[in-house]
């Protein structure tokens, strides 16, 4: 469901104010993933999905001394790459992206991992949240918000979307935040959903957000079951 356009103008306030709020509380937010070069962070993102960063940078640490270019992935063993970056999950689907995006990375990019959505996009496993991950880390070059799992559930709880597609929702918070916040936030909504606005039951009693959430205090008690409507978000 869109936004209505009545709504706009009080979100952006609301919006604005959560803005201020966070980058007060999480001075130190940035991307946690461990990458020295556009290659790094691209594989490092893939490998990402439903996986815990700690545990990536721990994955890459020796994954990113034996591979250095995009055509030494493309031409590695694919169950040899498979057992590399198992304990990160989903590693047959992971593996073959990374070999084929890299295939094309050193067959159509001429080995640079290219630095626009556009291109971007057309890397098997690369949807706008990674591209917009590699595009702002790596290049600088900032075209959307990155949404993963935390985005997703804290905007929602928040009242900022409505949406639960990633794409929708990026767009919702494209027009409620001005331009040069759209890559410090993210990392500042990861802060809070992992400090406070967790999974499951939030701890909103510690929540810097409290006066400007929808949501506060919602969720039942902590030990108890929450129901469908609070376990989906
Ligand atoms: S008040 Fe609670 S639900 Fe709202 S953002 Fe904070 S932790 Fe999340």
């Amino acid at each position: 469901m869109a936004l209505k356009e009545e709504d706009v103008s009080g979100l952006k306030e609301r919006a604005t104010a959560i803005l201020e709020i966070l980058k007060k509380k999480y001075t130190s937010a940035r991307v946690a993933l461990k990458f020295s070069s556009p290659l790094e962070i691209l594989v490092a993102t893939i490998l990402s999905a439903q996986c815990t960063d700690a545990k990536v940078n721990e994955v890459t640490s020796s994954l990113f001394k034996k591979y250095h270019t995009a055509k030494e992935y493309a031409q590695a063993d694919l169950k040899t790459l498979e057992q590399e970056i198992r304990s990160t999950g989903f590693y047959r689907n992971k593996a073959r992206y990374i070999k084929q995006s890299c295939g094309i990375i050193a067959e159509k990019f001429g080995s640079k991992v290219p630095y626009t959505m556009e291109e971007l996009l057309q890397l098997p496993g690369v949807a706008r949240k990674t591209a917009n991950i590699v595009l702002s880390n790596a290049y600088g070059v900032v075209e959307g918000i990155a949404v993963d799992t935390h985005v997703r559930r804290v905007s929602q709880r928040l009242g900022l979307t409505k949406n639960k597609d990633p794409d929708k929702i990026e767009k919702d918070l494209m027009r409620l935040f001005p331009k040069e916040a759209w890559f410090p936030i993210n990392y500042l909504v990861i802060e809070l959903g992992r400090d406070v606005c967790v999974a499951g039951i939030p701890y909103c009693e510690r929540c810097p957000l409290v006066k400007l959430c929808p949501l506060a205090f919602s969720f039942g008690q902590r030990g108890k079951k929450v129901n469908a409507t609070e376990q989906s978000l």
